[in-house]
């Protein structure tokens, strides 16, 4: 007799209704409007008058346990022992009642935390969501967010900004890290350099060849043993033949730069989605601190807070102003990098922000 088939292992992410606050699970879907009472706060009405408060508190991305232990920590005891992380890695406490805000924020900033990121505030620097168990990383993520973060905290405790701005980071320069407002992303240089030993023994060459986008790697027969050679005319330094073959080594201390791009947003009720725009690149990849990358990144920021209107979105500020006019107000320079004369891109890239099938 046929035994009884096993039933599936569900392994998704658990019921989130049972780690809510009460509050919120009562009221779902039942929200009358929400209201911004200070910077790092919000408070949530609802239809039937019940009334939530969340407070918003800085983290440095990677969290180790004790860390974690503290904050919920105070959250037991300030808060009513609920806590969720935000895609920002934001962590949000929820109160009930109104009289437990202020304690709850004195807690916290005592434990040396910040509260803020929210409404037009600079909101907290996203790094990869994969950058410590990722194979191709060619840079550090942690420590780009933690340093910039550093010089914008007063961003991120005010409402100081014409309207909200999300910067991202990425550590390769082909994968996540994308849509943002600004975007700090790496930038290779030069082509990959082959360990000729390594191939044969690590890579499947058809799958390494399959992967570049612009057919620049051949299989090659080197000193007798089967290997790779790339085509450097054609290579358009992305990274991607490096996580299917690390002996295509392209990280580099001195030519992975880090580039700026501004101006990508979502679509959303008013207006379609945009593409960012490449406005810095060649900029040294320095830690620990990434002077030369916060100081363009201040230097936008500054432009746009200063000339912005009000809830004016930065590709809503650059697309009114014009690309010549963006440079003149930031002092950066426009240079023939910004331009790309890549000659597949016409034929092959899909240049449209609109979906198509
Ligand atoms: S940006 Fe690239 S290296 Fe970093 S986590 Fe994403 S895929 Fe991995
Ligand atoms: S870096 Fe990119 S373009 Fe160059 S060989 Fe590798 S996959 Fe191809």
């Amino acid at each position: 007799m046929a035994k009884e088939m096993r039933s599936p292992i569900e392994s998704g992410c658990p019921d989130a209704f049972q780690y809510m606050h009460p509050v919120m699970r009562k009221n779902y879907g039942q929200w009358a409007y929400h209201e911004d009472p200070q910077p790092g706060v919000l408070l949530h009405v609802s239809n039937n008058g019940d009334k939530i408060w969340t407070v918003r508190v800085g983290t440095q991305r990677i969290l180790d346990v004790f860390t974690l232990r503290k904050l919920c920590d105070i959250g037991d005891e300030y808060g009513d022992g609920y806590i969720h992380f935000t895609i920002r890695s934001n962590v949000e406490y929820q109160v009930a009642d109104e009289a437990k805000v202020q304690p709850l924020i004195k807690a916290v900033e005592e434990a040396g935390f910040i509260v803020g990121g929210t409404r037009n505030s600079v909101a907290m620097l996203s790094h990869t969501q994969g950058w410590l168990h990722c194979d191709i990383p060619g840079t550090d993520a942690s420590g780009v967010v933690k340093s910039m973060m550093d010089e914008l905290i007063d961003e991120f405790k005010g409402w100081n900004m014409p309207n909200r701005v999300h910067m991202t980071t990425s550590c390769c320069q082909i994968n996540c890290g994308g849509q943002g407002d600004i975007a700090i992303n790496v930038q290779h240089t030069k082509p990959p350099k082959i360990n000729h030993d390594l191939v044969s023994n690590v890579c499947e060459r058809p799958s390494v060849v399959a992967r570049c986008p612009v057919a620049a790697i051949r299989p090659a027969m080197v000193n007798g043993k089967p290997s790779l050679e790339v085509d450097e005319k054609k290579c358009m330094c992305c990274g991607a033949c490096y996580p299917p073959c690390p002996p295509m080594q392209i990280n580099d201390a001195e030519h992975s730069k880090l580039a700026i791009w501004v101006g990508g947003n979502h679509s959303n009720a008013r207006g379609k989605p945009t593409f960012q725009k490449l406005v810095a690149s060649g900029i040294p990849n320095n830690p620990p601190r990434w002077p030369e990358a916060t100081a363009v990144v201040k230097k936008i920021l500054g432009a746009y807070k200063d000339n912005a209107k009000d809830w004016e979105r930065m590709n809503d500020w650059i697309e009114r102003i014009g690309w010549p006019r963006f440079f003149e107000v930031t002092g950066l320079p426009f240079t023939k990098y910004h331009i790309d004369n890549w000659r597949g891109a016409r034929a092959s890239l899909n240049a449209s922000t609109h979906i198509r099938f």
